[in-house]
């Protein structure tokens, strides 16, 4: 059956506007290069290392705003300790946002990313959300594109690796009152890493978290900021400590509907082929992975729906079978099978299923170009 023409959200329909391409963007971040570069040996260590998020690169792209002049100072500059103040308002108030996106190497040396337009207006949403300021898309990409440039060499060729490229910006006014930050620094650094899983999709447990939550309606929940990462990090200890790996909160009128994991959307696959996932509430995250799945899905001609989903349904329906499968996805792990749900009052497994193999495949073989794209999704940064 075919789904009901999608109207594309306001992330969906500015990723979808054209970009120029990278040598025309090119530049507008100039190199200074770093006078200290990783040794060979460091170098060889990190790369045959590639653990994701702890190693970062030679450099780093740079550009400040100022409310008196914007965004200036555009630079790609040595990677190192930040000089700042301790009265720096980030500090003390958390203004801050940031982005994940990666760069990958195809088998022809070329490095190319995904949807990057999709990151430039949620860094710009989650902005506006802060009251740090918004900043050209094409700034968003060069910025992109001039540091990968920079650091070509630390992009990883391994089978599923990719540089797990960070963009954020943060209040560093040194002014300890509370007001929207006059000076705001943006930054981008990578870190090389390897792929998520090892052998293939392995499943993780996840806890149903019902004491916490970490957005509320008209908060922050659909803004990337770390904040909503410090609130899920308690559950998260609790969850660990009970042999689950992360947790999934649940809305916070009723505590009855799955919004999201502290940093992945889900989705639930049902026997009859039908597939599921929370609709958008302005509480969780327009995940950019959860916007090309359910394209792919729709335009399959699947039954696609984004609605509330309850809880007691999914457990019961794992139960009776009705429900086949349950997976996360973001762009670090890309798509993760949920094997086992757990919380206070149930303790549910099932199996990795071939849709979440299947859309693993799918997705993955778009972005290393062993696919066709036809949704103009892949971008050449060099
Ligand atoms: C980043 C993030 C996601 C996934 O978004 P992608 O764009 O797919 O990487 C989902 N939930 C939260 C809370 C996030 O921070």
């Amino acid at each position: 059956m075919a789904s009901i023409q999608h109207i594309p959200t306001e992330l969906e329909a500015s990723a979808d506007l054209a970009l120029p391409a990278a040598d025309e963007l090119a530049g507008r971040f100039p190199l200074t290069p770093n006078p200290a570069p990783a040794s060979p040996e460091t170098y060889e260590d990190i790369m045959s290392t590639l653990a994701f998020g702890r190693k970062f690169t030679d450099h780093m792209a740079h550009m400040r705003w100022t409310r008196e002049v914007g965004w200036t100072d555009h630079g790609v500059i040595a990677y190192g300790p930040l000089n700042l103040v301790p009265g720096a308002s980030v500090f003390h108030y958390s203004q801050s946002v940031f982005e994940g996106i990666k760069a990958y190497k195809r088998a022809d040396g070329s490095v190319w990313t995904f949807r990057p337009g999709y990151n430039a207006a949620r860094i710009n949403h989650s902005a506006r959300r802060l009251a740090l300021p918004e900043m050209r898309r094409e700034d968003f990409v060069a910025s992109l594109v001039d540091y990968v440039r920079a650091d070509l060499k630390w992009v990883p060729e391994a089978e599923g690796a990719s540089l797990y490229l960070r963009p954020f910006m943060f209040a560093s006014e040194e002014f300890v009152g509370i007001h929207p930050a006059g000076v705001v620094d943006y930054y981008v650094i990578g870190s090389p890493s390897g792929r998520y899983f090892k052998n293939g999709l392995s499943g993780v447990a996840i806890w149903v978290e019902h004491e916490y939550h970490r957005a509320g309606p008209g908060g922050t929940g659909s803004a990337k900021t770390g904040g909503n990462y410090a609130a899920s990090l308690l559950p998260q200890i609790r969850a660990e400590a009970r042999g689950f790996s992360q947790v999934c909160f649940l809305d916070t009128w009723e505590g009855r509907y799955l919004e999201e994991l502290g940093g992945m959307n889900m989705f639930v696959v049902m026997a009859d082929g039908t597939v599921r996932t929370p609709e958008l509430s302005g509480v969780i995250l327009e995940g950019c992975t959860r916007s090309a799945i359910l394209r792919m899905l729709r335009e399959e001609g699947g039954d696609v729906r984004e609605e509330k989903i309850v809880l007691a349904d999914v457990i019961e329906g794992i139960c009776s079978g009705a429900v086949a499968e349950v997976f996360a996805c973001g762009t670090a792990a890309m798509v993760t099978p949920i094997t086992r749900l757990g919380s206070d009052d149930f303790d549910v497994e099932l199996p990795v299923g071939d849709k979440t193999r299947q859309i693993h495949r799918r997705l993955t073989d778009i972005q290393w170009g062993r696919a066709a794209d036809p949704y103009g999704w892949t971008y050449r940064l060099a």
